[in-house]
Parts: C-alpha cells; sequence; structure tokens
C-alpha cells in the first residue's frame, strides 16, 4: 500500500500539531457553549477521533454518513444521508468536523439542512481546504492546512475505498490512476 504513494503532502507530526491548535482554539471558543460536534463519515473519522480528544471543554458527539452524487473525485451537489444524526440539532451549537473541502456543495447541503433544523450556531471544521475549487461560498472556521489542487489519500481520505488507514495525507502514483481506468 505504501508504495501507492508517489509522496507524503503532511506528516503523521505534522497532521498531531495542527490538530493540537486547533483543539485549542476551539476548547476557547466553545467553552459553556456544549455544542454537538458532528462527525461526517467516512472520510472524517479518523481525524474526528483525534480532533475531539482535543476538545477540553463539555460537548456531545454524533456522526452522519453522507454521500455526493456523481463520480469519486468530484461531488455533483446533491447529498444523500445514508445515516443521519440520533441527536437533534435544535437550538445547539454544531460544531461540523469535515476531512476536505472541495467545491464546498456538501458542506454547503449540511450548513442549509443544519440551519432549516434550527441549529443556534454552525461552524465547520475541515483539516483539509482546497479553496481553489471552491463552487459554494463556504469559508471554515478551523482548517488544518491548505493543499493544493492535488487529489489527495490517507488519514481518512480514500480512492476507491481504500488508503484510509494510512497514518499521513499523500499523492498516489499517477499509475493508480490509470490501472484503475483500464
Ligand atoms: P465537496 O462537496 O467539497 O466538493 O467535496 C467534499 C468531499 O469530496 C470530501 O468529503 C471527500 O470525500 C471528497 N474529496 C474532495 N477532494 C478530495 C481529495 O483530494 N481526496 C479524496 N480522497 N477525497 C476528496
Amino acid at each position: 500500500m505504501n508504495d501507492d504513494i508517489l509522496k507524503v503532502l503532511y506528516s503523521r507530526e505534522q497532521i498531531q500539531d495542527a490538530t493540537e491548535k486547533m483543539g485549542k482554539q476551539i476548547t476557547k471558543d466553545f467553552e459553556g457553549k456544549d455544542p454537538l460536534v458532528i462527525c461526517i463519515l467516512k472520510g472524517a473519522a479518523v481525524f474526528y477521533s483525534d480532533i475531539v480528544r482535543e476538545i477540553n471543554t463539555y460537548c456531545e458527539l454524533d456522526f452522519m454518513d453522507v454521500s455526493s452524487y456523481g463520480n469519486e473525485t468530484v461531488s455533483s451537489g446533491d447529498v444523500k444521508i445514508i445515516k443521519d444524526l440520533d441527536t437533534s440539532v435544535e437550538d445547539r451549537n454544531v460544531l461540523i468536523i469535515e476531512d476536505i473541502i472541495d467545491t464546498g456543495r456538501t458542506l454547503k447541503c449540511l450548513v442549509d439542512l443544519f440551519e432549516k433544523r434550527n441549529a443556534k450556531s454552525v461552524k465547520i471544521c475541515t483539516l483539509l481546504d482546497k479553496p481553489d475549487r471552491r463552487i459554494e461560498g463556504i469559508v471554515p472556521d478551523y482548517t488544518g492546512f491548505k493543499v493544493p489542487n492535488e487529489f489527495v489519500v490517507g488519514f481518512g481520505l480514500d480512492y476507491m475505498g481504500h488508503y484510509r488507514n494510512l497514518p499521513f495525507i499523500g499523492v498516489l502514483k499517477p499509475e493508480i490512476y490509470a490501472d484503475n481506468q483500464e
């Protein structure tokens, strides 16, 4: 699996540092607000398990599984809820934890949904951001790294279901995509 990686963009240590910094800021900002911290499955699961342990104030955890229609590398704008939250967001301070924001379409749908469900506030924390690719006007409140316009894997992010378990963020060798197009 490691042989499929062309280069490492962010090491486990760099991700850990960024996660600690974001956790400190989130702790400060959400002190006394008892946020509902939402993991967007599956991509955010690895980052989520780290960031929630850096949030040093009362909060509740919940999970939502969504998938965007379309092919594997570009989201189409329609989000299908595969697993909804178990907790009501009404009158709650919501913090969405994402793996990566690309076009912003997935998050736009989720922010609109939580606002429609009468959340008190909706904030976004993402490990990675690709601002150059943005179509919707989504700006995260907490960002680990701004990444160049490359398809990345690892630390929860997949290609065809694989590589989520890599402990770093990397770029795949071009032949991996080529092999799958044959
Ligand atoms: P958006 O709706 O912002 O365009 O897309 C967000 C979703 O697209 C992410 O949650 C992720 O599943 C997928 N995505 C976007 N860019 C990448 C990437 O570089 N690598 C991987 N593995 N998934 C990506």
